[in-house]
C-alpha cells in the first residue's frame, strides 16, 4: 500500500453518473492523486478531491507545451476484485516521454501504488458492466511561471480516473480511415515516440477534416518521404498480409510504443503467427490490396483495444478491407485481451495488477 496523505471528498458526485451513457472521459471520479516536483524531487504525493486548480497566466506549459500523459484502464474481474492492465508499462512510458521533453522521472513503483490507492478509494466508480471500465489518465506538466524559453524547474503529476463505456456497444464496428497526404504528425528526431500534448495539437486539424468527410481517424505517413506508414490518430496500426502480421517498427522514433501493440505482438507470436515489425509503405499496402493479399487491418490502443479498419482512403484510392467486416485475427485478439482484462481467461503473462476488494 502507498503511504500517501489522503483527503477524502466530503460529498460525492457519483449520483450524477449516467451509467448507461458513460461516453469517454465525460464523468470524473471523486478523487485525484497529485505529486509536485520542487527543489529537485517529487514529493510523496497525496490523494485529494477532484476539483479546479488555480494557474497563473504565465504558467510555462500553456505557452510551451511541456506536458506528457498516459492512458490505462481498470476492469472488474468476473471472479471479484479489480484488474489494472499493465500499469508498469505506462509507468515506464511516462518516463520515456518525460525524458524527451525534460520532465524529471517519477518513481515507477510509486506510480503504480498511487494508481492502486486511487482505484481503491474510488472503487464505486469502477463500472460493473462487461465492456465498461475505469479509464486512468495520468498527466505531468511544467508548473513554472515565466516566459523565457527553458524547461520548468517545477512540475505536477496528476492522476485522474473516469468511468467509460465500451467503445463498441454493438460489437466491433470497422472504421474508415483517411491517409493524410498533406499533414504530418511526427518527424524523425521529433516527438513521435513521446505521449506528449504537442503530438495531439499537430493532429487535430487533419482529424477534424477527416471527420468532416466521414472518416473516423487519420492514418499518418512519415514526415519526410510520405511513403512509410506510421500510425493512426491515437492507435498503432497492424496489417495481416498473406497470413503475416505486420506493424511499423519503433526504431524510427516517430510512433508511440503502444501497450496494446506489445500485447497483440506477444499473443500473435505465441499463436505461431509470422510477425514482422518493420517499415511498410503505402505502395506496398496498395499492392497487397490489389493482389488480394491484404486480409485485415486494425488499430490497437487502450481506448478501443482493437479497432478493425474497413476502409482506407489514400488520395483517390479506396481500399475496402475484408468486406467492411471484422476479420478473424482482430476478433480473436479482442476476445483474448478483453478476456484477460475481465478475468475470464487465465492471465498467463501476469499482465493484470489485481486489487482485492
Ligand atoms: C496512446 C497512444 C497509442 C496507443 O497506446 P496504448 O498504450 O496501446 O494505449 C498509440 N498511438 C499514439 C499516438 C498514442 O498516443
Amino acid at each position: 500500500m502507498g503511504n500517501f496523505k489522503i483527503e477524502k471528498a466530503t460529498t460525492t458526485r457519483i449520483n450524477n453518473v449516467d451509467w448507461d451513457n458513460l461516453g469517454f472521459g465525460v464523468f470524473f471520479s471523486d478523487h485525484i492523486f497529485v505529486s509536485d516536483y520542487e527543489n529537485g524531487k517529487w514529493d510523496e504525493g497525496k490523494i485529494i478531491p477532484y476539483g479546479p486548480m488555480p494557474i497563473e497566466p504565465t504558467m510555462c506549459t500553456l505557452h510551451y507545451g511541456q506536458s506528457i500523459f498516459e492512458g490505462l484502464k481498470a476492469f472488474r474481474d468476473v471472479k471479484g476484485g479489480i484488474n489494472i492492465f499493465r500499469p508498469d508499462k505506462n509507468a515506464a512510458r511516462l518516463n520515456h516521454s518525460g525524458s524527451r521533453v525534460c520532465i524529471p522521472p517519477f518513481d515507477e513503483k510509486t506510480f503504480v501504488e498511487a494508481i492502486k490507492e486511487l482505484v481503491r478509494i474510488d472503487i464505486n466508480w469502477v463500472p460493473k458492466k462487461r465492456g465498461q471500465s475505469l479509464y486512468i489518465r495520468p498527466v505531468a506538466f511544467g508548473t513554472g511561471n515565466f516566459l523565457g524559453v527553458h524547461a520548468s524547474s517545477t512540475y505536477r503529476l496528476i492522476i485522474m480516473t473516469s468511468p467509460v463505456a465500451s467503445y463498441y456497444p454493438e460489437g466491433l464496428n470497422p472504421v474508415k480511415i483517411l491517409v493524410s497526404s498533406e499533414y504530418v504528425r511526427a518527424v524523425r528526431g521529433g516527438l513521435g515516440s513521446a505521449k506528449t500534448a504537442a503530438n495531439y495539437a499537430a493532429s487535430l486539424l487533419a482529424g477534424t477534416l477527416a471527420k468532416k468527410n466521414g472518416f473516423s481517424q487519420v492514418l499518418w505517413l512519415d514526415g519526410v518521404t510520405r511513403h512509410f506508414i506510421d500510425e493512426v490518430g491515437a492507435m498503432n496500426i497492424m496489417f495481416v498480409i498473406n497470413d503475416e502480421l505486420i506493424t511499423p517498427s519503433l526504431e524510427q522514433g516517430t510512433i508511440l510504443a503502444g501497450v496494446t501493440r506489445d500485447s497483440v505482438l506477444t499473443l500473435a507470436r505465441e499463436w505461431g503467427m509470422k510477425v514482422s515489425e518493420r517499415q511498410i509503405t503505402i505502395d506496398e499496402l496498395i499492392e497487397a490490396y490489389e493482389t488480394g493479399k491484404l486480409q485485415e487491418v486494425f488499430g490497437t490502443g487502450t481506448a478501443a483495444v482493437i479497432s478493425p479498419v474497413g476502409l482506407i482512403q489514400y488520395n483517390d484510392k479506396s481500399m475496402i478491407i475484408n468486406n467492411m467486416e471484422i476479420g478473424p485475427i482482430a476478433q480473436k485478439m479482442y476476445d483474448t485481451i478483453t478476456g484477460i482484462q475481465y478475468g475470464e481467461l487465465e492471465d498467463v503473462h501476469g499482465w493484470n495488477v489485481h486489487i482485492d476488494i
